[in-house]
């Protein structure tokens, strides 16, 4: 079972020249392993899985081969000696996952592969009947594990250390996290959601699952899902240097980038307090410097 980890996140001011004033909640040192948000989306729904006590636990779900809920899913397997299977977007790589760093970890932690084409992939109605036919002991988490159970363990992001705040700011992938802030904000927060991925449909799952109309969704920009821009890079590397906070290039960095952007264009009104949740990823940074020297790019600055 996963436990609320006893150690305090800390909130981090980032020293700007813009009259609004911005800090950074570092939910990515929850975990090692399963880091920020997906620690909490995945809190409650292993722990009623768990609290069930299944026969064969099992664990199955989905993701892209850079995933950071695959990564996650995985070492909470290890951790807890419960067998994994992910579904990977892309047949592809069925020959070459090894070279894939999220996956090669995973694989390292136990998790067992099905490479789908995406066509396939899309279609996920038919692979979850199928697997919870074949398994019916296992648990099967959605896509970057997004549901309901999930915006509910979002609710620990949130306490008395954020009430402080004018706005409440998430990278936006599936919408599981902004949904979970919507619902826990207090009645003068506005919630920012950086859209990283084009997904029409995000607005509609987000007000669902949070049933408050307290979020605006903002786009991150040219740098779209799953494009690394060498701006965006750069800025990372700097952000690093300037602030040694780590960021990683497809959630966190294009979110403070785009809070930087908004911020000196004059969105937020002046001595507004803005709270940014770091939701990790970080694990996706190697992956990220692997495709980039194989383009001949800059790469993002890696840490120890
Ligand atoms: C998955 C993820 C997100 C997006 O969360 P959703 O709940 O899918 O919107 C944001 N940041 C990081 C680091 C993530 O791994």
């Amino acid at each position: 079972m996963l436990q609320i980890p006893d150690h305090k996140i800390p909130i981090i001011e980032i020293n700007t020249d813009f009259d609004v004033r911005i800090f950074i909640k570092r939910e990515d040192l929850i975990h090692p392993k399963i880091s920020g948000n997906k620690f909490w989306k995945l809190f409650f729904n292993v722990n009623h899985y768990l609290e069930k006590k299944p026969t064969n636990p099992l664990l199955i779900t989905f993701g892209g081969a850079f995933s950071n809920h695959i990564a996650s899913v995985a070492a909470f397997g290890k951790q807890f000696d419960i067998p994994t299977i992910g579904i990977i977007r892309g047949n592809e790589l069925e020959n070459n996952w090894q070279k894939n760093p999220t996956l090669s970890e995973a694989s390292e932690n136990g998790m067992h592969f099905l490479f789908v084409s995406r066509e396939d992939y899309q279609n996920k109605g038919k692979l979850i009947q199928e697997f919870s036919e074949k398994y019916p002991d296992a648990l099967i988490i959605p896509e970057g594990g997004s549901n309901e159970t999930a915006v509910e363990g979002i609710r620990y992001m949130l306490g008395n250390d954020t009430k402080d705040f004018d706005y409440l700011c998430t990278a936006v992938g599936t919408g599981g996290t902004i949904a979970g802030i919507s619902k826990c904000a207090e009645q003068y927060q506005k919630v920012i959601g950086i859209k990283v991925v084009k997904d029409d449909s995000l607005q509609k799952s987000i007000s669902e699952w949070s049933g408050r109309n307290n979020f605006e969704l903002i786009d991150a920009g040219e740098s779209r899902y799953g494009k690394i821009s060498d701006e965006n890079v750069r800025f990372i590397n700097w952000f690093h240097q300037e602030f040694q906070i780590p960021l990683d290039p497809i959630y966190t960095g294009k979110m403070m980038q785009t809070i930087f952007d908004w911020a000196e264009k004059g969105f937020f009104p002046k001595d507004s307090k803005i709270l940014a949740f770091h939701t990790g990823g970080l694990q996706g940074i190697k992956g990220a410097n692997q495709f980039l020297k194989n383009k001949g790019r800059i790469q993002i600055n890696e840490y120890p």
